[in-house]
């Protein structure tokens, strides 16, 4: 080995016609790679030298069009309102808001705190922490801890972690969530980049969720188990401890 450095390498995106047959085949999967936001968003958030603030403030950016998509692929009803020129066509959801909690998976999920405080200010917030073995990246994360509302079982969930790697931490925590009596149709799971792998494996096992993935790319590594072109560590980036 020497050291010089390796050579740049290139990861295009996720081709086309791969995504679309990908989506016909897990249609509870809404992602937003064709929404010209989020591709001119996320085309900041991946750069190397990006620095924390600025990183926070994109991602940030991208957090708030996924919690606004995850409102409305809930289902809506049509009613009329009244506009202070007459009645018009309005949206709602069935389940009013108070029905929803969101719960974010420690460390990375917690990103999207001050974006969902934002916008919902007395949403229930629960936590999970569930933990990938360092030494070694192939083994399952393992489960250590949650606080969540005492009445989830009744309400809907905004299950949010910001990348749909290997799946592995989301699928432990789906698994907690529906032993706490959550219904699977009940969950959202919320991203900002995922790869087909990591969505393939949550479907496998917990066939009635749904998706809202800001962009799917094209690969998972198999050494360190790194989307690509991904954006590195979305926790370290964040929270500043890169
Ligand atoms: N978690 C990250 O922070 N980045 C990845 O690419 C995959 C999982």
């Amino acid at each position: 080995m020497n050291n010089f450095p390796q050579p740049p390498l290139y990861y295009p995106n996720i081709p086309e016609k791969t995504l679309k047959d990908f989506l016909s085949k897990n249609p509870l999967v809404t992602c937003l790679n064709s929404n010209k936001s989020i591709e001119y968003l996320m085309s900041h958030l991946r750069e190397k030298s990006l620095n924390c603030s600025h990183f926070r403030y994109y991602a940030d950016r991208v957090i708030r069009i996924i919690l606004e998509t995850a409102i409305v692929i809930q289902e809506l009803k049509n009613i009329k309102k009244e506009s202070p020129l007459g009645y018009y066509d309005a949206l709602e959801t069935q389940a009013p808001l108070e029905n929803y909690c969101a719960v974010t998976i420690l460390r990375a999920g917690n990103s999207f705190l001050q974006e969902l405080l934002h916008l919902f200010p007395g949403i229930p917030l629960g936590q999970v922490l569930v933990q990938r073995n360092e030494e070694s990246k192939e083994k399952e994360p393992v489960f250590y801890f949650s606080k969540l509302p005492k009445n989830i079982n009744k309400m809907k969930v905004l299950l949010c972690d910001p990348m749909v790697g290997t799946g592995g931490s989301l699928c432990i925590t789906l698994k907690h969530l529906i032993e706490k009596g959550v219904k699977e149709e009940d969950i959202t799971v919320l991203a900002l980049i995922g790869c087909c792998e990591g969505i393939e494996k949550i479907y496998k096992a917990h066939p009635k969720v749904k998706m809202v993935i800001g962009f799917i790319d094209g690969d998972l590594l198999k050494q360190s188990k790194y989307i690509v072109p991904g954006l590195g560590d979305f926790g370290d980036r964040y929270f500043g401890t890169a």
